[in-house]
């Protein structure tokens, strides 16, 4: 049984408090949190006002539902009467009443593409539309058939991603050594570009392989992909995990680490593409993650494709780059650290400010500390929040004062990039901070969800 707190919802440093671009959302009233909502779809009251009949819904009847008490949206081609939910909607009854009786589709994919709509809203399906919108084909689905090829090829594959290009080479191995005639046909839907608008999430069901703890509180989660599956996140791009609560479907977004800091003290075990993994902290009174410590190896979470802002051009002629990072906002970092590292050859300077709240929160100390060891332009600062007496580093919230004394260019001139991740009161007042230190926009990243 999940045991969620019942003091202010969501809790200050919950995601659930801000949505896509950084936007804030409304606090909600006391009993209307997300497991509140599962409970009452779950608990057989008639949310539609249709005791479950599923109706054909024309443009003028969908029109008519628009008010908070009675307002219907149509979401892909499918309407919801939204009113039970308006109470429970994190972003607010005013951002829901946006779409009232009307094909809500733009707005939603706007701001919140990957929430689990279908699953949090089933209980209040209306009905199709009668003259069905143009409903993008469902290619969430995994799909049996791999390939039209005409003839058999090897299951191992080979990917090449150049990322600052955009170019995709993709070599397949035939099965058996002959003189193939043609070379077969597109399966249905593929072979043609679709608008990223246009596509919803597509989940493929990965596999738990193993589960290692990195701190008290943190994890890292290594992942399978299933055979014939090539998935690159690039750098700074996060992807959502979704596992099914009592009966719900709860996606949330996660951003893949990669193991470069790892294998400074192992052998690189699962080198291939086949795996993917992720340092994820568990809160005992979360939602999701308390349902993610519990998995069993060998047990499945769907992974969607990647999504985010971050560019890899963004990186382009670069020459200092700062990361501020506060608790698992560590975790785009490491990707980012890894490329810079390798791949911008004009870099002269990778500073990371790491923020926690005590020494026993840091994930990676000791391998960062080596990194900066063996690699000069890399240096590293830890600042606590909540130290022991013992601690003789730096201490305190992100302030100007850390921040003047750390941003320092490496030339009067040179090229510089912040990056930005932590909670949201962090992240906001970092950006604040920076402004104030004449940094522009285009020299700072912030990851919001
Ligand atoms: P939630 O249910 O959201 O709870 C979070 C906090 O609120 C907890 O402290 C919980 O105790 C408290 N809380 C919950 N319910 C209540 C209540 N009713 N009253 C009071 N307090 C309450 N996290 C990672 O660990 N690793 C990552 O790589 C990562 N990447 C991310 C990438 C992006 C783009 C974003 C936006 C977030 C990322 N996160 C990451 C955060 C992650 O998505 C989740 O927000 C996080 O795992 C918490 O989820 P949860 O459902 O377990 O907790
Ligand atoms: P935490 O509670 O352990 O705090 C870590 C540090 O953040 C603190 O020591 C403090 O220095 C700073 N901090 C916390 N609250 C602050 C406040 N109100 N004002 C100023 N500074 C504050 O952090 P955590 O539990 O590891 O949370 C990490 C956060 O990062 C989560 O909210 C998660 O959603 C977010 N995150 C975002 C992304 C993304 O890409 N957007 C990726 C990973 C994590």
């Amino acid at each position: 049984m999940l045991n969620v707190p019942s003091q202010s919802f969501p809790a200050p440093s919950s995601q659930q408090r801000v949505a896509s671009g950084g936007r804030s959302k409304v606090p909600l009233k006391q009993g209307r949190s997300l497991m509140d909502w599962i409970r009452l779809t779950k608990s057989g009251k008639d949310l539609t006002g249709l005791r479950g009949r599923l109706i054909e819904v024309t443009e003028e009847e969908l029109k008519k539902h628009n008010k908070k008490d009675d307002c219907w949206i149509c979401i892909r081609g499918f309407v919801y009467n939204v009113s039970p939910y308006m109470e429970y909607h994190p972003g607010g009854e005013d951002e829901l009443m946006r779409a009232a009786g009307s094909d809500g589709t733009d707005l939603f994919d706007q701001v919140h593409r990957w929430v689990n709509y279908e699953s949090m809203l089933k209980e209040c399906l209306v009905g199709r539309m009668a003259i069905k919108p143009a409903v993008p084909k469902d290619y969430r689905e995994e799909k049996k058939v791999l390939n039209g090829l005409s003839h058999e090829i090897q299951e191992d594959f080979s990917v090449r991603v150049v990322e600052n290009v955009g170019k995709i080479e993709i070599v397949l191995k035939k099965k058996e050594n002959t003189s193939w005639k043609r070379l077969g046909h597109p399966l249905e839907n593929h072979n043609l570009l679709i608008p990223k608008k246009d596509t919803g999430l597509y989940y493929r069901k990965c596999q738990l392989i193993s589960k290692e703890g990195v701190t008290h509180d943190t994890k890292l989660f290594c992942l399978m992909l299933p055979p014939s599956t090539h998935l690159q996140v690039p750098v700074g791009q996060h992807v959502y995990l979704k596992l099914t609560i009592t009966g719900t479907e709860i996606v949330k977004p996660y951003t893949p680490v990669c193991d470069f800091l790892l294998s400074e003290f192992k052998e690189p075990v699962l080198l291939n593409n086949k795996y993917i993994y992720f340092l994820i902290k568990i809160y005992p009174a979360g939602l999701f993650t308390p349902e993610l410590d519990h998995l069993h190896i060998g047990d499945f979470v769907s992974v969607s494709n990647p999504e985010g802002n971050f560019k890899i051009s963004q990186f382009r002629e670069l020459e200092d780059l700062f990361l501020l990072a506060a608790g698992t906002g560590f975790t785009p970092m490491v990707k980012i650290l890894n490329y810079a590292l390798t791949n911008i050859p004009g870099l002269r300077k990778v500073k990371l400010m790491f923020f926690n709240k005590t020494e026993d929160d840091i994930i990676w100390r000791s391998q960062l500390e080596k990194l900066a060891f063996k690699d000069k332009r890399f240096d590293v600062e830890f600042v606590l929040s909540a130290p022991t007496s013992e601690w003789n580093g730096k201490r305190g919230y992100i302030s100007p004062a850390l921040l003047s004394q750390f941003l320092k260019r490496s030339l009067d001139n040179s090229r510089v990039l912040i990056c930005i991740c932590g909670p949201t009161p962090f992240t906001e007042q970092g950006i604040r901070l920076l402004h104030d230190l004449n940094f522009s926009k285009d020299e700072i990243h912030s990851f919001t969800a």
